[in-house]
C-alpha cells in the first residue's frame, strides 16, 4: 500500500472536486473508501496467503468490490444525490488500488477479482511501498514513504485543490 495519509489525501481531493457543495457525509466517505480496502490486511491474521483472492491487495482492492460498496455507500447515504456519492466513492475507492498498483513493493493489485486472480503493477511505480503495521512506518523507512508520497501524491493533490479552489472562487 501507500500510506492510510496519501490514500486519504486522494479521497479528500476527489470529494472536493467533485462536489461543489463540500458535502461532510461525502468527504468522510470519501477519505474511508480511500482507505477501506486495506481491510484485507487482517487476512494475514486470518491465514491468508497475500496471492489468495482474499488475501492483501486481493477482493477488497478489485473493481467489483469497489463498485459494490458504491452502490451500498450512495443507497445509504446519497438521499438525492446518489449518483454524486456512488461517483465520489467509487472514484476514491478505486483511487486506492490504482495508488497501490503504482508501488514499488508487495504483489500487485486484484483488479478483477474473483473473475481472475492475476495481480497486477504499472509499469510506471514510483511511490515507495508503505511498510504494513504501525510500529514500522516510524522508521527510516516510513520516512523515505512519506517523502515519496509527498513528491508522487501530496503535490499533485494540493496543486488540484489549490486550482480548485480558484476555479470556484471565480
Ligand atoms: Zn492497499
Amino acid at each position: 500500500m501507500a500510506s492510510l495519509f496519501g490514500h486519504a489525501l486522494v479521497g479528500v481531493t476527489l470529494s472536493n472536486v467533485l462536489d461543489t457543495k463540500n458535502t461532510r457525509v461525502l468527504l468522510v466517505l470519501a477519505v474511508i473508501s480511500a482507505i477501506l480496502p486495506d481491510v484485507d490486511v487482517v487476512s494475514f491474521k486470518l491465514g491468508y496467503a497475500y496471492e489468495h483472492c482474499l488475501g492483501h491487495r486481493g477482493f477488497t482492492h478489485s473493481i467489483l468490490f469497489a463498485v459494490l460498496w458504491s452502490l451500498l455507500a450512495s443507497v445509504l447515504f446519497g438521499k438525492k444525490n446518489k449518483l454524486l456519492f456512488f461517483t465520489v466513492v467509487l472514484l476514491s475507492t478505486l483511487s486506492h488500488a490504482l495508488l497501490d498498483a503504482m508501488t514499488t513493493g508487495g504483489l500487485g493489485v486484484g483488479f478483477f477479482i474473483p473473475f481472475e486472480n492475476t495481480r497486477y503493477f504499472f509499469d510506471w511505480r514510483p511511490i515507495l511501498v508503505s511498510p504494513i503495521g504501525i510500529k514500522r512506518f516510524f522508521s527510516d523507512w516510513g520516512l523515505r514513504v512519506i517523502i515519496s508520497e509527498l513528491i508522487w501524491i501530496g503535490l499533485p493533490c494540493v496543486v488540484i485543490l489549490i486550482g480548485n479552489k480558484i476555479r470556484r472562487n471565480n
